[in-house]
């Protein structure tokens, strides 16, 4: 049995959903299906999703909701219309949607919550019915009815652990399950969501409870790429990957997938395959727990920016017990989250997202560094890059990471720093943003030989 996830722009309009439902025949073990709400049908349209936030604005300023809802209505009917499905079906959408808007607004910790969502909910039950009328015995199942119990944090719920026992039962039956993604429902019986983009964690979270032989999560393009298109023109699709390999390449700017939603289906040891709906016959990619290992020792290349570094020197550091203790209950007394700490013999550098940091935060550093510490010097570093070159199978190879410095050197990239697990999945490179394009075109030119 496997679990099958359909993001946003494969569920758009009547056209996709055309395509889902030929994916979703041509394999009779694709049997509990995961819908997201529709998504963009162009790249100047609006999400459902988004359009329900407009709405749950308007509403809570007490505004006119009158157009919000229908926008968003129209958005269903015309897939109603164009799949020919009842016109019961709409109205009880109609009504659903309108409804929204006499939910208490006071002491309602779920309002957001519930109206988004709507999205997902009444898409799952056109979905259902579209499958029913094209030969499928197909059955809408509502999350609570699924098991998807959650925790009481509106908007970033998360799975309780007793529900898996329930989901597990989902794989006693025998018809096509249609559930929306992208929310669970509280103890209280309260809807409550995921994280946005949330609908992948559901489709995780019902992999790992059915124990499903894998989790196909359908998208708009060929799987994931060895570097982002947005940098090199058509870069190599990878066939395979591994979940530690993934998460380093999602750490850095990879976001094909919700990175939550590799939790579940790595505990579960469920392989997870991406895969495009305008070209399901592609292969996509397929994350596994353990792969062969006979490819080249790097899989992908990948790069965020948003980087800050806090560089400290002081003579005889190393001889100094209990200094990074001190420095890092700094960062923890300023409720600073770090990424990395690289260290010379005098000094020592922590890199950390941009996002942690505001000028007071900043000054406050320095000013205690240079007063508890009693650091020769403290500079704070912005716009910086992390760059990455991911794969397990690094270890196993001599001279990877002579290759890349020799590659960046050539294109004259200067790297503030250098970094390395034990476990060699990635190494990461600190430089300048304003290069990080072009030290990712030197890299990719080196392991994958294109451009
Ligand atoms: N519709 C939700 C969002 O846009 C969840 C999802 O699509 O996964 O965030």
């Amino acid at each position: 049995m496997k679990v099958v996830k359909f993001g946003g722009s494969s569920l758009s309009d009547a056209s996709q959903l055309k395509k889902v439902l030929d994916i979703v025949k041509s394999d009779d073990t694709r049997q509990i299906i995961v819908v997201s709400a529709p998504g963009k049908r162009n790249k100047d349209d609006i999400k459902v999703t988004d359009a329900l936030i407009k709405y749950y604005r308007n509403y809570i300023n007490h505004q006119e909701t009158t157009e919000n809802q229908k926008w968003i209505i129209e958005r269903y009917k015309n897939i109603i219309d164009d799949l020919k499905l009842p016109q019961t079906l709409l109205e009880e959408i109609k009504l659903n949607i309108a409804n929204l808007s006499s939910l208490p607004i006071e002491q309602n910790d779920y309002l957001y919550d519930s109206f988004l969502s709507e999205g997902e909910n009444s898409n799952a039950k056109i979905i259902a019915e579209f499958f029913k009328r094209n030969g499928l015995d197909a059955s809408y199942v509502h999350p609570k009815e699924a098991g998807l119990i959650v925790s009481s944090e509106p908007s970033n719920a998360r799975i309780l652990p007793s529900s898996y026992d329930k989901i597990e039962n989902l794989a006693t039956r025998d018809e096509i399950l249609v559930i929306p993604g992208f929310f669970g429902v509280t103890k209280d019986d309260q809807i409550c969501t995921f994280s946005r983009g949330g609908s992948d964690i559901t489709g995780a979270i019902l992999a790992a409870g059915i124990k499903a032989e894998s989790y196909e999560n359908f998208t708009d393009v060929d799987g994931i790429f060895a570097a982002h298109p947005g940098i090199i023109k058509n870069p190599e699709s990878i066939s395979e990957l591994t979940y530690r390999e993934m998460r380093e390449l999602a750490y850095a700017g990879f976001s094909v997938l919700h990175d939550e939603a590799l939790i579940p289906a790595y505990r579960g040891k469920i392989p997870l395959v991406i895969k495009n709906t305008n070209n399901p016959s592609h292969p996509g990619t397929r994350i596994v727990l353990e792969r062969e290992n006979n490819q080249s020792p790097v899989v992908g290349i990948s790069g965020d920016k948003g980087f800050v570094s806090i560089n400290i020197s002081k003579y005889l550091m190393n001889r100094e017990i209990g200094f990074g203790k001190k420095l890092l209950q700094i960062l923890e007394d300023l409720n600073i989250s770090w990424e990395h700490m690289p260290t010379g013999i005098d000094d020592l550098s922590i890199v950390l997202r941009e996002r942690e940091l505001t000028p007071i935060k900043e000054q406050e550093i320095i000013t205690r560094l240079t007063r508890e510490l009693e650091v020769d010097t403290v500079s704070i570093e912005h716009h910086l890059s992390i760059i990455m070159i991911v794969g397990e199978n690094m270890k196993n190879h001599i001279g990877v990471t002579a290759k890349a410095t020799q590659s960046l050197s050539n294109h004259n990239i200067n790297l503030s720093m250098i970094s390395q697990g034990s476990s060699e999945v990635s190494v990461l490179f600190v430089i300048k943003t304003q290069e990080e394009k072009k030290a990712i075109k030197a890299l990719y030119q080196t392991f994958f030989n294109k451009h």
